[in-house]
């Protein structure tokens, strides 16, 4: 496979995401938490909703809003990745994915190593993303569902 196969392959997985969103919808508030995200350098909305279980579970995730294909794909692949996990694994996905997207480090650590995989988190789908890296200017894009989704577990209502 060629590397440029492997782009095709990358885009494919996010536009077949961004045609056909997992888990669009919502959830109604309360039980559920419900966070909207906004990039504005993009014009992006991402609403979470968020419905925990037990020991603070991701029982359920609906995703709303609108915006341009990377903020939409990610935050399908979002949904479908912490769908069912524990916090803590939910928690990990989210490390993994800043770690991938190179901002995973802001606490001024600056090796230049990046684990994008702990030995227990998969991201599946989401490595298709790894290539917006490339353009910083997506970044934000990519990562607005996850901040929503952290701010959803720590129970910040967003507004
Ligand atoms: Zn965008």
């Amino acid at each position: 496979v060629t590397v440029a196969g492997l782009e095709d392959l990358y885009r494919e997985i996010i536009l077949d995401h961004y045609r056909n969103p997992r888990n669009r919808g919502d959830l109604p508030c309360p039980p559920a938490r419900r966070v909207e995200g906004f990039n504005p350098l993009c014009g992006d909305e991402v609403v979470v909703y968020l419905a925990l279980g037990p020991g603070g579970a991701v029982d359920d995730i609906r995703i709303g809003g609108q915006g341009c294909s990377i903020s939409q794909s990610s935050a399908s692949m979002m949904s479908a990745a912490v769908k069912g996990r524990s916090e803590a694994e939910a928690r990990r996905l989210v490390r993994a994915f800043k770690a991938m997207m190179s901002i995973g480090d802001e606490s001024g650590d600056n090796d230049s190593g990046v684990a994008v995989d702990d030995g227990e988190v998969r991201l599946g789908d989401l490595e298709a993303l790894r290539g917006v890296v490339k353009f910083p200017v997506r970044i934000k894009c990519a990562t607005l569902p996850w901040n929503a989704l952290v701010q959803a577990l720590d129970g910040e209502e967003g507004g």
